[in-house]
């Protein structure tokens, strides 16, 4: 025993090999040499508890390389890209949209240099960062304002909190939204200092409901875009138009939480309907607030849009300010927007469009590839299945997209096993189980992602 004790490396010898000074050079001399201590006391460890074979292979190189591959695990960014084949484009725990290039660029831009953020530059006097997308927003929108924050939720939180802080809030029981990370539209409210008044069933709310809770000092009506759930059946709610002349009537105004809005069409394209920004206000609805990343495919922002006079009372809100959107998002967002003015066709230049309107054959094709770059290890099974994809992010709910996915099995591994090698790949791969089949969606992903995808796959099912 002692014999095999005076075998293990000493801890100054170790650090002075070679490799080992290498190891310094890129991860500093106290993360190894502590590294090196830890894996010694731990080769001395198990020789003293009487195990025969030491835990860690103690000799300088094996130890040294293992320690390379760990520090080297340590100091990948914890936030990296991943490749998403769960078939729901806009995934939220992966990030929700993918950026267009033109959005890239224009965020590497600013974040490179000064900008004109809060600079006039005709005046040379203090500007507002919300001059740089607001003109474009209305155009957009038919909008006569526009003012962005940082997510759809500041967003409402800053129009209930200008408009309707100490005041009564009329909302139908059947709008009281979840969603995700946990935003309920009652607690929202309350947040804001206004009152709610929850009129209505689950099922049905009627448009005397709204009416006979709205009185003189009613601050607005809301109503929210039930984005993640639906209910059938017997079911009723009134339209935006009589709602708005109802508000008009009373004296007050209307706001809608559009979640997901899309500033184009969508039905027009074989696509799922979601509420048109531009049709919502033409309906009368004086307050629209919708999200930066999920339809719109843009930066994580929060769009609020309609009425000057409301707009400008949310401006000048305390609250706005701390919920400012940052100029990072900023860049992003009048990039995105700008791929909608016409001539260009948003359907081809916004990557979340793009997913949701690529025709299946396509999908089909890129399912091909993978499943033939896959196959080239004899221990994977690989086919081509049809599936369904979604939008996701809370948008279009019900809706299915046809997509095709490719089918993976491994002589070794269940379909479990599968998705957890493959979350901890190098670039982590998400796909999803359906009907204990492990499955690569291909909609969410892009042609460019095939090679890195079929690598991190066949890599992950090798360990
Ligand atoms: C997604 C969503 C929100 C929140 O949007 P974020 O940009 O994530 O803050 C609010 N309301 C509805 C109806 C939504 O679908």
């Amino acid at each position: 025993m002692q014999d095999r004790l005076r075998q293990l490396p000493k801890v100054q010898a170790v650090l002075e090999s070679e490799l080992a000074i290498q190891l310094i050079q890129s991860f500093g001399y106290d993360d190894v040499a502590n590294a090196v201590r830890s894996k010694i006391q731990l080769a001395r460890d198990s020789l003293l508890e009487g195990q025969t074979e030491p835990k860690t292979d103690a000799t300088h190189h094996a130890l040294l390389s293992e320690i390379h591959e760990e520090l080297r695990d340590q100091r990948a960014p914890s936030l990296r890209p991943a490749i998403n084949a769960t078939g729901i484009i806009i995934h939220t725990n992966l990030g929700r949209a993918r950026l267009a290039p033109e959005a890239v660029d224009a965020m590497r831009a600013v974040a490179e240099n000064y900008s004109n953020l809060e600079l006039d530059l005709q005046t040379g006097k203090r500007g507002s960062r919300h001059q740089h997308v607001e003109a474009l927003i209305c155009q957009l929108t038919g909008a006569e304002a526009a003012i962005v924050v940082n997510n759809c939720a500041a967003a409402i939180l800053s129009c209930l909190t200008a408009l309707g802080a100490g005041k009564p809030v009329v909302a139908s029981r059947g709008e009281m939204v979840e969603i995700g990370g946990s935003f309920r539209m009652p607690d929202v409210i309350a947040q804001s200092g206004a009152i709610l008044r929850e009129v209505g069933t689950t099922n049905k709310t009627h448009l005397s409901d709204y009416a006979n809770a709205t009185c003189s000092d009613t601050a607005l009506l809301l109503k929210s875009h039930t984005s993640n759930y639906k209910v059938v059946g017997f079911t009723s709610t009134p339209s935006r138009t009589d709602l708005a002349s109802l508000a008009r009537d009373k004296g007050t105004i209307l706001v809608e939480d559009l979640g997901s809005g899309v500033l184009i069409d969508l039905s027009e394209h074989g696509l799922p309907n979601e509420p048109v920004v531009r049709d919502v206000l033409d309906a009368g609805v004086d307050i629209v607030t919708f999200s930066g990343d999920k339809l719109l495919g843009g930066p994580q922002a929060g769009l609020i849009a309609g009425r000057r006079e409301h707009i400008e009372r949310i401006k000048a809100h305390p609250i706005t300010r701390a919920v400012r959107i940052d100029k990072l998002s900023l860049a992003a967002l009048a990039a995105t927007l700008e791929l909608y003015r016409t001539p260009n066709n948003p359907l081809n230049r916004v990557p979340v469009l793009q997913s949701l309107a690529e025709p299946a054959e396509r999908v089909c094709g890129r399912a091909k590839g993978l499943s033939d770059a896959l196959r080239k290890d004899r221990a994977i099974g690989a086919t081509v299945v049809p599936s369904v994809a979604r939008a996701g992010g809370g948008s279009l709910p019900l809706q299915d997209l046809p997509s095709y996915a490719v089918c993976v099995t491994h002589s070794s591994h269940s379909p479990d096993a599968i998705a957890s090698h493959l979350r901890s790949a190098s670039t982590p791969v998400l796909g999803r189980i359906k009907n204990d089949q492990f499955l690569l969606d291909m909609r969410s992903v892009q042609d460019s992602e095939i090679e890195t995808l079929a690598e991190s796959v066949i890599a992950a099912l090798r360990t």
